[in-house]
C-alpha cells in the first residue's frame, strides 16, 4: 500500500494516478525508485503495438489536453499530414505559468520518469525521432532533475538508439525558457525553441501538428496531458474514456487556492463531483467567519463566477431551470456550459472579505507585464487596462472609466494573433459586469472633471 509523508495524504475523494508518486514516502526521483514501483511497463507494452495502434488508443480513450484548451490529444496526433516526408517532432509544453496554475511542477520536480515514458511512448505513436522539454525558467532544481533523469534513462536503454531492442530511436532535449509567459503560448514556444523572437504565430490555417518547429509537422502536448498518455496504455483506451466525464474522461489534477481552508492539488476523476463537494467537502469550506464570494474555475485567464448567484441550466428534456453555483459538476463542459471554463484547472478561490476591483487590478498588471506586444490591440489595450484599474482602486476614476474598461477590453478580444487577448481581456470583462457596483463604488463623479478624464484622457 502507498504511504504519503504526514499532511500529504489524498483526500478519500481522489484518484491519485498522475500524482501517485508526489510527497510518497520513501520515494525519490531516481530511475531505481521508478523501475522497482513498475516503471516503464507501460512503455514495453506501446512499443509492442504498432504506433497507429497508440494512436488509436488515445483516440479512443478521448483524453483530452490538461494544458487549458481541452482539445481531444488523440485527434491532435492525427493532424500530421499523411504524405508528409519531414522530420516530425514532439514538445512537452512544460512552461506552466497561468496564474493559479501548479500541477506540471510536481510531476517535473517528484516523478521526471513519469513524464519521459509518457513522453517515449507518445514520440513512438506519432513518428517523432526528437523530443524537447521547454520547462520554464522559474524551475531550476526541476531542470537538474530533469537532466539527470534523461540520462539515466538513456543508460538503461529507455531513450536513445534502439530503445530497448525495438529498433527505435529516440532523444529528448530540455530547453530552458528565460521567463516570459508567452512562451507558453505553442507557436511562441516553437519560435523560443527556433531561437528567434517568441512572437505568436498565425493559427488557423497552420497548426503546429502540420507546420511548426522548422516549419515540420509538431506535437505540441502538456506534461500532464502526456502523463495520461502512460496510463491510457496500462488501462486500454476505452477502459480510459468510461472514466468519469463522458466527454472529457480521466482524472484530472486540480489546483485549489486562496480562500478556502485547505487549498492544494487534488486529483479527482473528471466530473466525479460538484464545486460545492470540492470546495466545502474536500477542501474544508471558506475561512472562519467567512464566505465564498467569487471563483475563478480555470486560471486567471477564465471568467470568474459568482458563488451566490444561480446559473440557467437547460434539463436533459429540453426544459430550462437553474442551478446554484456549488451544484455545477467539476468537469470541462459543464463549465464551459455555465459561462466559464476549466481551463488549467487552477481553481481560484475568493471570500466576502475581498475586492475585486483590487484583484482585477492584480492581474490586469500581470498581462499588461507579459503581453509579448505583438497585435496593437493587446500591446497598447492592457497597460490601458491597467491604467484604468489602477486609477478606480486608487479612487481617482470617474463612473464613466468602468464603461471605458470594458469597451477596452472588447477591443482586444478576437483582435489578436493568439489567445492572449482573450485571457487579457476576459478577467475584465468577467469582473467588472459581474461586480460592476464594486468599481462604481470606488469612483467619484467629481472626477470626471479632472484633466485626466477630459477628451484626450492619459491612457
Ligand atoms: P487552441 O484551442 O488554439 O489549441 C489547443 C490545441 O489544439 C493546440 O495544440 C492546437 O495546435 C490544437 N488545435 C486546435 N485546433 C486544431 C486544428 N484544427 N488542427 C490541428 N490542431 C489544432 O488553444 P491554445 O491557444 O493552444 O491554448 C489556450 C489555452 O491555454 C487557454 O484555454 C488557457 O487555459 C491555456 N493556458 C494554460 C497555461 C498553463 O500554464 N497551463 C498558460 C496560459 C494559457
Amino acid at each position: 500500500s502507498i504511504t504519503y509523508l504526514p499532511g500529504k495524504e489524498p483526500h478519500p475523494r481522489e484518484t491519485r494516478r498522475i500524482l501517485k508518486n508526489i510527497n510518497r514516502e520513501g520515494w525519490n526521483t531516481s530511475i531505481d525508485c521508478y523501475l522497482a514501483d513498475g516503471g516503464y511497463e507501460e512503455l514495453k507494452k506501446a512499443l509492442g503495438m504498432e504506433p497507429k495502434a497508440v494512436i488509436d488508443e488515445v483516440k479512443k480513450s478521448g483524453l483530452r489536453g490538461r494544458g487549458g484548451a481541452g482539445f481531444p490529444t488523440g485527434v491532435k496526433w492525427t493532424f500530421i499530414p499523411p504524405n508528409n516526408t519531414k522530420p516530425v517532432y514532439l514538445v512537452c509544453n512544460c512552461d506552466e505559468s497561468e496564474p493559479g496554475t501548479f500541477k506540471d511542477r510536481y510531476i517535473v520536480h517528484q516523478d521526471p520518469h513519469q513524464l519521459i515514458e509518457g513522453m517515449v511512448i507518445s514520440s513512438y505513436a506519432v513518428g517523432a525521432h526528437l523530443a524537447y522539454i521547454y520547462m520554464r525558467e522559474e524551475f531550476p532544481i526541476a531542470a537538474e532533475t530533469m537532466l539527470k533523469a534523461l540520462q539515466e534513462a538513456r543508460e538503461r536503454g529507455f531513450l536513445g538508439k534502439n530503445i530497448l531492442g525495438s529498433g527505435y530511436d529516440l532523444e529528448i532535449h530540455l530547453h530552458r525558457g528565460a521567463g516570459a509567459y508567452i512562451c507558453g503560448e505553442e507557436t511562441a514556444l516553437l519560435n523560443s525553441l527556433e531561437g528567434v523572437r517568441p512572437y505568436p504565430r498565425i493559427k488557423p490555417p497552420y497548426f503546429p501538428a502540420a507546420i511548426g518547429l522548422y516549419g515540420c509537422p509538431t506535437i505540441v502536448n502538456n506534461v500532464e496531458s502526456l502523463c495520461q498518455v502512460k496510463h491510457v496504455i496500462a488501462m486500454g483506451g476505452e477502459a480510459y474514456g468510461q472514466e468519469g466525464a463522458k466527454r472529457s474522461p480521466g482524472t484530472r489534477i486540480i489546483g485549489v487556492s486562496g480562500d478556502v481552508r485547505r487549498p492544494g492539488y487534488y486529483e479527482i476523476v473528471s466530473g466525479s463531483m460538484t464545486f460545492g463537494e470540492l470546495l466545502y467537502d474536500v477542501c474544508g469550506g471558506p475561512r472562519e467567519g467567512r464566505e465564498f464570494k467569487a471563483v475563478i474555475p480555470g486560471g486567471s485567464s477564465s471568467k470568474v463566477m459568482r458563488t451566490d448567484v444561480e446559473y440557467k441550466t437547460r434539463n436533459p428534456d429540453g426544459t430550462t431551470g437553474k442551478i446554484s453555483f456549488f451544484d455545477i459538476p467539476l468537469d470541462l463542459d459543464s463549465i464551459a456550459q455555465y459561462g466559464s471554463m476549466s481551463g488549467s484547472g487552477a481553481v481560484i478561490v475568493m471570500d466576502d472579505s475581498r475586492s475585486m476591483p483590487w484583484a482585477l487590478n492584480n492581474i490586469n498588471r500581470f498581462y499588461a507585464h507579459e503581453s509579448c506586444g505583438q497585435c496593437t490591440p493587446c500591446r497598447e489595450g492592457c497597460p490601458w487596462m491597467m491604467k484604468l484599474s489602477t486609477r478606480i482602486l486608487e479612487g481617482k476614476g470617474a463612473p464613466s472609466d468602468v464603461d471605458l474598461l470594458i469597451q477596452v477590453a472588447n477591443q482586444i478580444e478576437g483582435k489578436t494573433v493568439c489567445a492572449f487577448g482573450e485571457a487579457a481581456s476576459w478577467p475584465t470583462q468577467a469582473m467588472v459586469s459581474k461586480f460592476k457596483e464594486e468599481f462604481v463604488a470606488l469612483t467619484d463623479p467629481f472626477n470626471a472633471c479632472l484633466p485626466h478624464s477630459a477628451e484626450g484622457r492619459e491612457q
